[in-house]
């Protein structure tokens, strides 16, 4: 996975990137990162990147021009590295107007090769250069951030996490939260008992199956009540858990109930 990113302050992309397990990876070369600052490409000679919006209002907005400029370059290289007829990268533009981020756009987007992001700043970008370039408009939540910096190193952790040997142990990313629908089940660590509070019998068996089972009902019920919506979606694709969940109880309660008619004769 190659990361390209486009903004005006590639140090903050640096600097966030290359922590942890982003950092580790890059390392290894898992992940690559290639900052471009958009500054470098005005034709400007005071390097200015931003002018008035036609019209009036508030603020200042970034110029089509060092925009495109500075995408042009990293098209010209990543043509360089993949040859003159392949495919061109999709560009994201991190705004607040798009389709908000999730894990499943996480996943889908870790299966490309090359990612190209486009942070704006000031009030945003001139809306030409938007319609030649971009290819997905993804936003972090329905708030205004001062800039797309932050939403691209949320968006390239989440993706990261998705891209092969990122984490230590790739089960870990299909069990977290969100993998599924469901919040991921409670954990514990040392020591057994904390400020009275004892590690659950049941993780301290040994018994794998039981212990799946355990974390999953603690996944529903934890999921149940903080993120009922969720809840419901993975309820409806399956049901056959429930009715497999009431055969198992009735079972059981035949077995009992067998037992003690054993027991009395
Ligand atoms: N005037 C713009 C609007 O109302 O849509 C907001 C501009 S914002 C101050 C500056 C830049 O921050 C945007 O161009 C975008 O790149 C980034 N940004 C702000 N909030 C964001 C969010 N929730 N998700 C993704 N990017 C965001």
């Amino acid at each position: 996975m190659n990361f390209h990113v486009l903004t005006l302050f590639p140090e903050m992309i640096e600097q966030g990137l290359h922590t942890s397990i982003t950092g580790r990876s890059l390392e290894k070369g898992t992940i690559t990162l290639h900052t471009v600052n958009i500054r470098n490409y005005t034709v400007n000679k005071h390097k200015k990147v931003d002018d008035y919006p036609y019209g009036g209002g508030a603020g200042m907005l970034m110029q089509a021009q060092p925009v495109y400029d500075a995408y042009r370059a990293v098209v010209e290289k990543i043509s360089e590295r993949k040859g003159e007829n392949s495919k061109v990268p999709r560009v994201i533009y991190l705004t607040p107007q798009g389709r908000v981020f999730n894990q499943s756009m996480a996943r889908e987007l870790a299966g490309e090769e090359d990612l190209i992001f486009l942070c704006g700043h000031y009030e945003g970008i001139d809306e030409r250069v938007l319609e030649e370039i971009v290819t997905d408009n993804i936003s972090i939540g329905d708030y205004v951030l001062t800039g797309g910096e932050l939403p691209a190193l949320v968006l390239m952790d989440a993706i990261s996490r998705m891209v092969p040997g990122v984490l230590g142990n790739q089960e870990s990313g299909d069990t977290e939260s969100h993998s599924n629908y469901l919040l991921e089940y409670p954990q514990y660590s040392r020591p057994e008992i904390w400020h009275d509070k004892k590690v659950p019998e049941i993780l301290l068996s040994g018994d794998h199956a039981k212990v799946e089972e355990w974390r999953l009902e603690r996944s529903l019920e934890k999921t149940q009540k903080l993120r009922p919506d969720l809840y419901q979606k993975w309820v409806s694709e399956n049901e056959e858990y429930f009715i497999r969940k009431k055969k198992r109880e009735e079972r059981k309660k035949r077995n009992e109930r067998k037992k003690e008619k054993k027991l009395a004769f």
